[in-house]
């Protein structure tokens, strides 16, 4: 019972040391982060967009022949101005279903991508769309798992959450031996103490001045 504070606050640690290697290691860039979404989705929203267009002017043309109602109706008696307000109309509802849909398929795909459970999370964010709306998502951006990177000694990929490269060693944290502050693997001088970091912190042994 004693230790269960100390374990949560280990976690809690845990989680924000992750957010600031995130940070560090992940450089987004919001059309790249686009690309992620597959190509035919991009298409299929397209085609949609143009169909919903195609028959909302079809209906109008067709009321307008044989003196059926136009929609919307406010504009029975200018045609011109139905045609221009259905295709307003249209052009607005497809805005946000493709926004839904490619955030929805963004989820998807970058959920896997992490290594996360991406059936699991593309449906949270689904559920949560009719009554919370966007909170599905912004749960997903905070609970995300980090991206894998390269190790910066061997170029290998690695998770996150390792703490040396299962290729070459490199220690992916290290720390400086003098004052114990996390550094840079690249960092020749500890940035707060200035102690001489040239031994590869990798091999302990060589530390020890
Ligand atoms: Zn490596
Ligand atoms: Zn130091």
């Amino acid at each position: 019972m004693t230790d269960y504070p100390q374990k949560v606050s280990d976690s809690f640690n845990e989680r924000l040391r992750l957010i600031r290697l995130r940070r560090k290691k992940e450089n987004l860039h919001f059309w790249n982060e686009f690309r992620i979404i597959p190509r035919w989705l991009i298409v299929l929203v397209i085609v949609l967009f143009l169909a919903g267009q195609a028959i909302a002017l079809f209906v109008n043309i067709d009321a307008v022949r044989h003196g059926g109602t136009v929609f919307p109706p406010d504009f029975q008696n200018d045609p011109a101005l139905a045609f221009l307000a259905s295709a307003g109309i249209v052009t607005g509802v497809s805005l946000v279903m493709a926004t839904l849909i490619f955030m929805i398929a963004y989820v998807n795909r970058d959920a896997s991508r992490r290594g996360m459970n991406s059936a699991l999370w593309t449906i949270l964010v689904i559920l949560f769309l009719p009554t919370w709306g966007l909170i599905g998502l912004i749960i997903y951006l905070l609970m995300r798992e980090p991206l894998p990177y390269n190790c910066p000694q061997c170029a290998a990929t690695v998770g996150a959450r390792f703490n040396f490269c299962p290729n070459c060693k490199c220690n992916l944290h290290p720390s400086c031996p003098q004052c114990k502050r996390e550094v840079v693997e690249t960092d020749k001088y500890c940035p707060y103490c200035a102690h001489e970091l040239a031994a590869t912190p990798s091999e302990p042994a060589r530390n020890l001045s």
